[in-house]
């Protein structure tokens, strides 16, 4: 996973055989010498030779001197723009500029989920259209990211949190995506292993969102970033931008450790950096950097099919195809740039754990890491335009942009190449916390920044 370019054995590609012109691209491409192939075939033949006969999937160019565009940031978010660019709107001569590795920002350190249940509209629209694209998604980069449809189910403890869950459920419904509100015995028969007798927080019931799910995330980042390399995409590992450059209020370029790099347009899509980054054109933006953690426990046998969610605290939880239980919680409550985090907050994400579900406190936690969150004051991102000409950024994803990767870089594409708001995320404008026109807040309850 953290070479320059990773190497893939583990996929299937039954479906580029049966697509007659992705074939024939494929073949051209492989005659141009940097993209793999995959059948039955060849995963006997390699396991056979010792697994010597793979390529990389993506090149390892060098920086050009200038490109037409360049994208800071080879996350998620980074490499879906960039591979929007090229495949919707023609562009090809782009650099994606990575200051690691690709998958070693949060892309791959999230809990995985993806969901489109949101309630207000603005974000309502957006997460519905990044939910359709990741339903084709592997289709699209013909490329298995381990998308799985098991359902989320969003769990209530007071009559209030049901109102507020079946007005969600309502809006769900508006937008033309999935909710179902089941009672305590609708919850029972799908979780029938969590603790429904003699708990301090009984549970009344849960909304079921049933197309919610969760993805391999470092396969969709090896998706995104073999898919624009595929269309020409530079993808340059080990290149921090250090500056912006940028001349009458025009964007010029980049300055990096591999060297200046000049082009027309510039995207900001660093997540947790974005301060640090919008800085260097003198931006200051409404964010605040925190550490989200995420845990995960040693493999077991099947026993948590859906994604669930706690009511009463922060604390979410599915099994990885590995068998390990992936859960979370809130981020830490400190500005940081850590990507680790405080024990505090993992003492509270265990508690809830063993209040919901007592039987986890059988299973080894494995692992912890962390992430940086760029969080907004009201909870919702910013795909914009910026005052410097050419230049544009995507960021304020809170803990919840890896669901909105898709739906993030065909957005963003949009906006770069057109110099248009894509409709669904029309309302992801920067200037909403400088006027305070067009908040919106996930919780319904106003701009709360130390909420976040
Ligand atoms: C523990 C945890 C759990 C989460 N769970 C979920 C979840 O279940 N569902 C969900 O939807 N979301 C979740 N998220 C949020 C989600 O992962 C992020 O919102 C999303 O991944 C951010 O976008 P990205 O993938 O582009 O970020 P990143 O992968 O962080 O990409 C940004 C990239 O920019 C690079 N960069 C920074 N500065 C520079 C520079 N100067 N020059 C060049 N490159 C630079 C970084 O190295 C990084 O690779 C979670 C996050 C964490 C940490």
């Amino acid at each position: 996973m953290c070479g320059p370019a990773f190497h893939e054995c583990d996929i299937s590609c039954r479906k580029e055989a049966m697509h007659p012109l992705r074939s024939v691209v494929s073949v051209a491409l492989r005659q141009r010498g940097y993209v793999m192939g995959y059948s039955g075939f060849r995963v006997i033949k390699e396991g056979l030779f010792g697994q010597k006969g793979w390529k990389p999937v993506w090149r390892d160019p060098a920086p050009k001197p200038e490109y037409d565009a360049i994208i800071i940031g080879g996350g998620g978010h980074g490499l879906s723009t960039a591979y929007y660019l090229a495949k919707e709107h023609g562009l090809t001569n782009i650099a994606v500029l990575e200051k690691g590795y690709i998958g070693g920002g949060n892309v791959g350190r999230n809990t995985t989920i993806v969901r489109a249940n949101y309630f207000l509209p603005g974000n309502s629209e957006f997460y519905s259209h990044s939910l359709k694209l990741w339903e084709t998604m592997e289709q699209d980069l013909n490329y298995n990211v381990m998308h799985s449809q098991r359902g989320l189910i969003n769990l209530f403890h007071s009559d209030g949190q049901r109102d507020a869950f079946a007005r969600r459920g309502n809006a769900m419904i508006n937008q033309g995506d999935d909710a179902i509100l089941l009672d305590r015995d609708g919850v029972r028969e799908h979780l029938p292993y969590l603790d429904f007798d003699n708990v301090r927080f009984p549970i009344y019931g849960g909304l079921y969102h049933p197309r919610g799910g969760t993805a391999r995330h470092d396969a969709v980042a090896w998706g995104y970033a073999r898919g624009a390399d595929q269309r020409g995409v530079d993808i340059i590992q080990n290149c921090e931008v250090t500056g912006i450059d940028i001349e009458n209020g025009v964007v010029k370029g980049v300055q990096t450790t591999r060297g200046a790099i000049k082009a027309k347009k510039v995207g900001i899509v660093v997540a947790g950096r974005s301060g640090q980054v919008a800085a260097m054109a003198g931006m200051r933006l409404p964010i605040e950097s925190h550490v989200l953690q995420a845990f995960v426990t040693e493999g077991l046998k099947p026993v948590i099919d859906h994604v669930v969610s706690f009511g009463m605290g922060h604390f979410y939880i599915s099994q990885s195809d590995k068998g390990g239980l992936v859960f979370g919680g809130d981020i830490d409550f400190y500005a940081s740039y850590a990507a680790r985090g405080n024990l505090p907050m993992k003492e509270h994400v265990m508690d809830a754990a063993m209040t919901l579900m007592p039987m986890i406190g059988k299973a080894k936690v494995l692992r912890s890491w962390g992430g940086i969150m760029d969080m907004t004051p009201d909870g919702s991102p910013i795909i914009d335009k910026t005052q410097t000409e050419g230049l544009f950024i995507d960021c304020g994803w809170c803990y919840g942009g890896f669901k909105a990767v898709p739906g993030s870089g065909f957005s963003f594409a949009h906006l770069m190449a057109t110099g248009n708001h894509h409709a669904p995320a029309a309302k992801y404008r920067l200037d909403r916390f400088r006027t305070g026109v067009g908040l919106m807040d996930e919780e319904g309850t106003g701009s709360q920044h130390n909420l976040h």
